[in-house]
């Protein structure tokens, strides 16, 4: 494991924000990491674990140590005819797990498809997808601290995971680098076809959905031909979490606007801020060289050349202007650094 100095992170953003790290590792096992731990420059530097930089926007220099995450392996702990345990390890590419998983024929996972990045950032913000989130199927997370290097085992419960979120996130912010996930899969069919879009699909192409490959198959399909490729044009996929508000509020909103879109949850109502972000005229805009996504008015681009604090700049216009026309207030899902 080499420290090395003043390293370019282009490359390693999605958003394709030049920025660069004072100081740069990359971990290839959990020796590797333990010996970070001690190194003087890991101590007496701030810390940045990165993973596939897919939820990550950049807006300077990172004045400490980026941890590039290359710690791999999937490993099937237990299985009998109903489950299987599964523990991946963090620096796994996110769909490589689900291909696994599909291709043994266990359910869990084929409605998080294709979803970039890695495991490790997964319980971040509980990824979720098509109708499903990585909580339904977590068991744990094995998570160094990063001031002790003493490694604990995280339940599902203490993960504290909600929507696009985790303790991790919260609470435990920047204190924990998540080596490890283990998850409970299921081998009896065990289809999630809620999700009206992926059911429309499956109806449409008369899909009948047979083993998880099935809807991995099809979720992908419909991921490549909605969602902007960052090779193409950077991006973090959506920029904003979707809004949640009560019943009541939700009623004062209807009146005004009988065409808000919206999904009943328990005791709230969710309604997406892409049609927000739309409503406010934001869709295909652009302000210098960052931008809406002209399909996508969620999905913050970088049409070549933005800095971070650009596209931060175009991200406060939007949340002023939903604000004020729906009085809601638009919360960031990416990780601004
Ligand atoms: C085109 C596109 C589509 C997307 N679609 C979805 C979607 O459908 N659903 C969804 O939930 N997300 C989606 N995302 C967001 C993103 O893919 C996920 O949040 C993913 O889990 C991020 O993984 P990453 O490895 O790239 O994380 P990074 O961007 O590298 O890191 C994200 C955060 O997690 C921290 N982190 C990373 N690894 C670790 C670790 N091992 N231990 C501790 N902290 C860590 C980082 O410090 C950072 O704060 C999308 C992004 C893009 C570009």
């Amino acid at each position: 494991m080499k420290i090395l100095k003043n390293y370019s992170l282009s490359k390693l953003n999605t958003f394709g924000i030049r920025a660069f790290a004072r100081f740069f590792a990359e971990v290839e096992n959990e020796e590797e990491l333990k010996e970070l731990f001690v190194d003087p420059v890991f101590k007496e530097n701030k810390k940045f674990f990165l993973g596939g930089g897919s939820n990550v926007l950049f807006t300077k220099d990172f004045d400490g140590i980026v941890i590039l995450n290359k710690i791999k392996g999937i490993k099937i702990l237990e299985e009998d005819d109903k489950t299987a345990v599964i523990r991946s390890m963090s620096g796994v590419i996110w769909h490589d797990l689900v291909t696994f998983a599909t291709e043994r024929g266990y359910w869990g996972l084929e409605n998080l498809s294709l979803i970039p990045g890695t495991v490790g950032a997964a319980p971040m913000q509980n990824i979720g997808a098509y109708g499903a989130e990585l909580r339904e199927v977590l068991q744990s997370v094995e998570a160094f601290n990063i001031a002790t290097g003493i490694k604990r085992i995280f339940s599902r419960e203490e993960c504290e995971l909600g929507y696009r979120d985790s303790i991790f996130k919260n609470k435990l912010k920047n204190q924990y680098f998540i080596s490890a996930i283990t998850l409970k899969l299921n081998k009896i069919e065990k289809k999630n076809l809620t999700y009206k879009i992926l059911s429309d699909y499956l109806d449409k192409n008369k899909i009948n959905v047979r083993s998880p490959k099935d809807i991995s198959d099809a979720v992908s399909s419909i991921r490549k031909s909605k969602l902007p490729d960052p090779r193409l044009i950077g991006n973090a996929g959506s920029f904003f979490k979707n809004v949640f508000v009560t019943k009541d509020k939700f009623e004062d909103l209807v009146k005004i606007y009988p065409d808000m879109p919206h999904f009943k949850e328990d005791e709230e109502v969710k309604i997406p801020a892409g049609w927000l972000i739309e409503r406010c005229g934001w869709k295909g805009k652009r302000v210098g060289n960052a931008g809406v996504h002209e399909k996508q008015a969620l999905v913050l681009v970088n049409h070549g050349g933005a800095t971070g604090e650009e596209i931060v700049e175009l991200a406060n216009k939007i949340i002023a202007s939903v604000k004020e026309k729906f009085g809601l207030k638009l919360v960031p899902e990416v990780n601004i650094v």
